[in-house]
């Protein structure tokens, strides 16, 4: 479903969440272009719009835009953005919420001065908290849940001269996913949601600290894992190092488990676990379960090829390409029409008929959506000359929708909700279909620090959520 699976998500719209960097220097870097780097290996985690906000000694300086990192940044942006302290953000919205107001970093004016904040995750009570607001007079620039947060930090601030007592009441008073960072007039400052639902992890280099929604944009600039911001973490970042405020238990955490399924790179590691370990032993487990007799494993790429790997190695049938990504064909998943996203799917992906005619095949991918584009790949299969199409899913049926960071509106829209297995199956055209139960998948990270949310499996949400269309999306609207 992440960074490029088959397109159930890609194509299906299921995929959101966004990404985000910060940097404090101690050390005369370049700040901007570190989180430009930054910025570019955060890139599967948002396509839509990018931005970079800069506080040069006490005066925010920002760029931000519509497109990919490398489409809204080039040296003479980077050459303006000067100062010590840096955030950036990559963002993925739902379509009606494609606006350039709403990219981030968002830069506001306050009591004592400016910041800037960029923010992934949803607030499920964003709406309600933008309404009383409204009522008491504010005006809001954007549809982004993001400002809700700017402006209860401003608010707060007005009664405070201390960032971090501002900040815990801001906690106090949003609720859902958030990881966040923000530019002060003189720190750089990290917030994880008290459940942990977003990952942030923190990096050094040299005398300098580093903020990530994942490990591989530290890998990225040089810089060193420390450790992850956490769950219900606030960190303040300085040359004198890192002050931690901790304002609430972290044993009732529940980290998205979708992160070690798609949504982060396999090269991050997050709350101690390796994510390609994590998606191998998913892959090694589902063979377990779901064991067939074949010839080949393939992974639909790239979402569930770790995973295959580890059916191929669990099942000793060896692994394969059989199916070929386009890399040059654009994010076809923003395109509203399904016949749009049929096209897509025929664009993006070709089977391998060399390797899989004649061939009994076992195709893995992370997840199946709406079923559409999963079925279209296993014709493609068929029609490149398999025998058999066994499809194998590397995480259980997804049945209820997320409010903390995927773009499905309504349980309507996913295949597994009012379909049995049987019915799927027959539905993508496979020969046989098996998904990964929920013991297995929270088997699959057993070092992680944190608990884990598996409420778009077991409707086991975390908090008390909004009703079904009715939800704000990362740093974006209604
Ligand atoms: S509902 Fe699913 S996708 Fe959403 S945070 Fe929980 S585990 Fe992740």
């Amino acid at each position: 479903m992440g960074k490029g699976s088959t397109g159930d998500v890609m194509f299906g719209k299921l995929h959101e969440e966004c990404g985000v960097f910060g940097v404090f220097d101690c050390d005369g870097n370049d700040v901007a272009r570190m989180t430009y780097h930054g910025l570019y290996a955060l890139q599967h985690r948002g396509q839509e719009s990018a931005g970079i906000a800069v506080n040069d000694d006490g005066v925010i300086l920002h760029h931000k835009d519509m497109g990919l990192v490398p489409e809204i940044f080039n040296d003479v942006v980077l050459n303006h953005l000067k100062g010590r302290i840096a955030i950036g953000h990559v963002r993925y919205s739902t379509t009606g919420a494609s606006l350039r107001e709403n990219a981030q970093p968002m830069v506001v004016k306050y009591k004592v001065g400016q910041l800037a904040l960029a923010h992934n995750g949803n607030l499920v009570n964003a709406s309600e908290l933008r309404t009383s607001m409204e009522e008491n007079g504010a005006i809001f620039q954007t549809t982004s849940d993001t400002e809700v947060i700017a402006n209860l930090i401003s608010r707060h601030r007005v009664g405070s001269d201390n960032i971090e007592e501002t900040l815990e009441k801001v906690m106090d008073t949003i609720k859902g996913s958030y990881a966040i960072v923000i530019v002060t007039p003189k720190r750089l400052v990290g917030i994880r949601d008290p459940q942990g639902i977003r990952p942030l992890c923190i990096g050094k280099l040299g005398n300098s600290h580093i903020l990530a929604s994942e490990s591989c944009a530290l890998d990225a600039v040089g810089a060193e894992l420390i450790r992850d911001v956490e769950p219900g973490e606030i960190v303040l970042i300085d040359c004198d190092g890192i002050k931690s405020i901790k304002t609430k238990r972290k044993e009732d955490s529940h980290l998205c488990i979708f992160e070690f399924v798609y949504f982060a790179r396999p090269d991050s590691v997050i709350d101690g676990t390796s994510v390609l370990q994590a998606r191998i032993a998913a892959g090694k487990r589902l063979a377990i379960e779901h064991p067939v007799e074949a010839d080949i494993v393939i992974g639909a790429p790239d979402g569930g090829l770790n995973a295959a790997l580890g059916y191929s190695r669990q099942s000793g049938i060896p692994y394969g390409q059989g199916l070929l990504k386009n890399r040059y064909v654009g994010r076809t998943f923003i395109q509203p029409e399904q016949g749009q996203r049929e096209s897509g799917v025929r664009i993006k992906f070709n089977a391998m008929k060399s390797e899989v005619a004649g061939k009994r095949v076992v195709m893995v991918d992370d997840s199946i959506v709406r079923g559409t584009t999963t079925g279209r790949i296993v014709q493609m299969l068929k029609d490149a000359g398999a025998k058999e199409v066994h499809m194998r899913v590397s995480s259980p049926p997804y049945k209820f929708p997320c409010y903390f960071g995927i773009d499905i509106s309504s349980s309507d829209q996913l295949v597994a909700s009012k379909n049995t297995i049987d019915e799927i199956c027959k539905k993508i055209g496979a020969d046989s279909l098996g998904y990964l139960s929920l013991e297995g998948l929270l088997g699959i990270a057993p070092d992680s620090s944190c608990g884990f949310c598996t409420a778009c499996f077991n409707s086991a949400y975390p908090m008390e959520v909004p009703v079904e269309g009715n939800k704000f999306s990362c740093g974006g609207g209604k």
